[in-house]
């Protein structure tokens, strides 16, 4: 530790770097910083050490006010340069773990609820990876001041109908700096929307990433003058945003989601992963999808997922299993959207694969037909379900869910449910232009 930390200093010290932000996600997985102006580079070891007293009431989710007081400790694995600032007394960064001021891990953090569940993969001797794949739109305003995509393009378009080519290449330089494993970007399927993909790695390390990520997107598109957009449904009639989440579980460097010796070269402990899945699918929906606006994305004809089911090759499915096998085999969840915070999302999808394993629950055959193309008998007649179509329904699954429940705690799932009931009556009692138009007459 001391060596890592004096390396950091170090690097401080030779960089001349003014501002250190502590940083950490409130509910929403939306980050949170201070930033404290170092005087010399050695300072970061007291940072370190003693961590930096906050109002945790004052964050979204995270504490009430007559029990607000709340320690924010560096992380030392999580040091970065923050490279969307001045480089002249520039600023770097740590994520903290949330600490009660008697010292004892804080329940109501969402990158500590990760943390636990890690711990419950790594009892049985896992270590759980995470590939995301972070779709977004790049954003602009018209002259009546509504915001419109960037540009006109479709998948995988060059420029010059791609107008994200560049905004593109500073969001992957800028992320190389932040030390991201950038494997591939493009641009997406509906007009001003993109992907950029990076390496997969522990859960942990992901969720953090995840953070950064659309941290830095957000910064550096705003740098640029246009806006770039998480949203999960931000236009009507075209593709929304998912952050497709791919799920391996590694023992001693081995991923044994992958059995060479199986037909499907997938593994029976995969397969019950994916029973967990399934059954869980509709508590899962309220942390992988969150918002009001993440059910309109979910819905037939948008490469999105309505049903639970799952298959190989197959789009329209909530769980896929891709072709890649060996160290690559894995379990893409599509539901989820980059609404969601990422730490609570990783937590409850190994919580609920594990408990597929543990109580080896079957997850029935593989879909492979277009599941969009089927009418409501063909699929009462398969057994197949809907994902909830509201947040109102999935919220109410999480209520009834004690294994998903139990994987965020009860701290996180008291504040998480209010806020998401919030959101809900804030949302129902909204009467929108398509409704004038809709009834006026009637
Ligand atoms: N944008 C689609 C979604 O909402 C995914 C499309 C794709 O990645 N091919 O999930
Ligand atoms: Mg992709
Ligand atoms: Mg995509
Ligand atoms: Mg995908």
């Amino acid at each position: 530790k001391d060596n890592k930390l004096d390396q950091i200093i170090k690097t401080i010290d030779e960089n001349d770097i003014k501002f250190l932000k502590l940083q950490f996600s409130d509910i929403h997985g939306l980050p949170k910083s201070m930033a404290v102006p170092l005087k010399k580079a050695a300072d970061v070891e007291d940072i370190v050490n003693d961590g930096l007293l906050f109002d945790g009431s004052s964050v979204a989710g995270l504490a009430s006010i007559n029990d607000s007081d709340l320690l924010a400790k560096p992380d030392i694995n999580t040091f970065s340069m923050i490279p969307w600032r001045p480089e002249a007394k520039g600023t770097s960064r740590f994520i903290c773990d949330i600490f009660t001021t008697d010292g004892k891990p804080y329940d109501g953090d969402p990158r500590g609820v990760l943390k636990k569940s890690l711990q419950l993969a790594e009892k049985r001797g896992y270590q759980f990876n995470m590939g995301p794949e972070p779709e977004f739109f790049i954003i602009k305003k018209d002259e009546d001041g509504h915001y419109i995509p960037a540009d006109e393009a479709e998948y995988f378009d060059v420029e010059p109908l791609d107008q994200g080519t560049d905004i593109r290449r500073e969001i992957v330089l800028g992320l190389e700096k932040l030390d991201f494993d950038v494997e591939v970007s493009h641009h997406e399927v509906a007009a001003g929307q993109h992907e950029v993909d990076f390496k997969y790695a522990d859960a942990l390390k992901t969720a953090d990433a995840v953070i950064t990520f659309k941290e830095a997107v957000k910064a550096l598109v705003n740098n640029l003058g246009f806006k770039a957009t998480f949203m999960p449904k931000p236009f009507l009639g075209i593709n929304g945003s998912g952050m497709h989440c791919n799920q391996s579980l590694f023992k001693n460097g081995e991923n044994i989601f992958y059995d060479p010796d199986t037909e499907t070269q997938i593994s029976q402990e995969a397969l019950y992963f994916i029973g967990g899945l399934l059954k869980h699918a509709p508590a899962l929906s309220s942390i992988l999808s969150p918002t009001v606006n993440s059910y309109k994305r979910l819905v037939p004809g948008y490469e999105a997922p309505c049903y639970i089911a799952y298959g190989f090759k197959n789009r329209s499915t909530l769980l896929r299993i891709p072709a890649s096998r060996g160290l690559g085999t894995r379990i893409e969840c599509r539901s989820a959207d980059p609404s969601c915070n990422p730490y609570l999302a990783f937590a409850v999808l190994l919580e609920a694969g594990l408990d597929g394993m543990d109580n080896k629950i079957d997850p029935g055959e593989p879909t492979e037909e277009n599941l969009f193309a089927f009418s409501e008998d063909e699929l009462v007649e398969k057994g197949i379900s809907s994902l909830p179509t509201s947040l109102w329904e999935a919220y109410h699954a999480l209520e009834e869910d004690e294994v998903v429940k139990n994987a965020i705690g009860e701290k996180v799932f008291n504040q998480f449910y209010n806020i998401k009931r919030a959101e809900w009556d804030a949302y129902r009692i909204q009467v929108f232009d398509y409704e004038r138009d809709e009834y006026l007459d009637v």
